[in-house]
């Protein structure tokens, strides 16, 4: 079975054009610009000949074959801010791509194929991840629909998680589950790596075996805005106990501290460079100040993550603790907000081993890896479908960024696997 190079050549180009404004791509989870993406993977669902059907969350779902439960494939469309073309999309075009290939290679499919199409992956809007995946299966509450995004990202005010659903066309009064785990045979997710590994190791396909999870907190430093000129130096310092301190230089020492402790913890505690925390602090948020006065409320977000939930339970407890400890060193008060937490999730053995089974029949050296990104993969990995992924190489390592790119020989290949394997998992009794 052949995957069609100008086929993702083709709608890579069309769908990254979907959001593309003042030469930034920014398609956002339930906006105009996902919808015009979902226009189209519904056609191209379409033109293979697929049943399609939409849920109530705007997920799209389109089979071919036979009844019964499904093996199915996909990803999400939606993307971060100033995004590249690949993360999620790629998925989403190799399921259909795939789900093609073996209806029309003849294979005697016992149980039908499905390509979906998730919406609302990304968290970057509403500070949620797997909005779709998790609603198709129940996960959405009342609670979540009341989420208010982030900032205003459409300068018509800020929506709700609801509000937003309804301009989309979804329907967020019917919160039931529209999957059921046993409907579902199998469900393989092919993504970007979005890391380094594969393109280091030169190796062109991974095979997933677990998925990091994440903390999400933020500090929020407290401490007096002084005038920058009229302040003297040693009455801004911040002595231990001292009332009045300039925020900047608790911060300062955090952000460092966090380099420093992240490589001593995984020096101390990991098992290989994969299993590693990783430790960001990737927003900083001023309140109020100016350019005369010294920093007075700050809060800083971090995003942690491991594939190991002891070492990420470690890492947030020992980083929280130290930077209280700078704050009080610094006269500057300090608190922490939990924003998120996500435990680690191990993928299915037996989809690693039939993955790598499908490599093996096709010559494919396949590199078996953690995944430190999340994926929709989690969703119904979470539920007990037998869940896995495979990954492409990304070049340079670079996703999350407009200049992200793959190798269409490699997504062609990645396709072929895919294909390989979902064709066994059909065909078998
Ligand atoms: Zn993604």
């Amino acid at each position: 079975m052949k995957a069609r190079k100008i086929f993702f050549e083709q709608q890579l180009e069309a769908i990254g054009q979907c959001g593309m404004k003042d030469g930034k791509r920014s398609r956002l989870a339930y906006t105009k610009e996902e919808n015009m993406a979902f226009v189209r993977a519904w056609n191209l669902m379409h033109g293979a000949g697929m049943r399609i059907s939409q849920d109530a969350f705007g997920n799209l779902y389109g089979i071919l074959g036979p009844r019964g439960r499904k093996v199915m494939s996909g990803s999400h469309l939606d993307s971060v801010e100033d995004a590249g073309r690949f993360d999620g999309v790629a998925g989403v075009l190799a399921a259909i791509e795939a789900v093609r290939m073996v209806s029309e290679s003849g294979a005697k499919l016992r149980r039908p194929l499905m390509a979906v199409a998730w919406r609302g992956e990304e968290s970057v809007r509403f500070g949620k991840t797997y909005l779709g995946s998790g609603a198709a299966f129940g996960k959405c509450t009342e609670e979540t629909l009341e989420r208010m995004e982030v900032k205003d990202f459409e300068d018509e005010g800020r929506k709700t998680l609801r509000q937003a659903m309804r301009l989309c066309g979804a329907d967020p009064s019917c919160l039931k589950a529209h999957l059921k785990p046993e409907w579902i045979h199998s469900y393989i997710e092919l993504h970007v790596e979005q890391g380094r590994v594969l393109e280091s190791e030169g190796k062109r396909i991974g095979i997933v075996t677990s998925i990091a999870g994440n903390r999400r907190f933020q500090l929020m430093l407290a401490g007096l805005g002084l005038h920058t000129g009229a302040t003297r130096m040693m009455d801004r310092m911040g002595n231990e106990g001292a009332e009045g301190a300039d925020a900047s230089f608790a911060m300062a020492k955090i952000i460092l501290w966090l380099r420093e402790m992240a490589n001593g913890l995984n020096t101390r505690h990991r098992v290989d460079a994969l299993s590693d925390v990783r430790m960001a602090c990737p927003m900083i948020i001023q309140n109020g100040g100016g350019m005369t006065t010294t920093m007075q409320d700050i809060a800083m977000r971090f995003d942690f993550r491991s594939v190991d939930r002891r070492l990420l339970e470690l890492a947030k407890a020992d980083f929280v603790r130290d930077a209280k400890e700078i704050c009080r060193s610094e006269g500057i008060s300090c608190e922490c907000q939990d924003l998120a937490a996500e435990d680690p999730f191990e993928l299915s053995g037996e989809m690693v081993d039939r993955i790598g089974d499908a490599c093996t029949g096709m010559g494919v050296e396949a590199r078996i890896m953690p995944s430190g990104a999340g994926h929709d993969a989690k969703v119904p990995a979470r539920f007990g479908v037998k869940t896995g992924m495979i990954f492409v190489p990304s070049k340079g390592g670079i996703s999350h960024n407009p200049l992200e790119d793959t190798d269409m020989d490699d997504l062609v290949l990645g396709t072929e696997v895919l294909a390989e394997t979902m064709r066994r998992l059909a065909e078998e009794k």
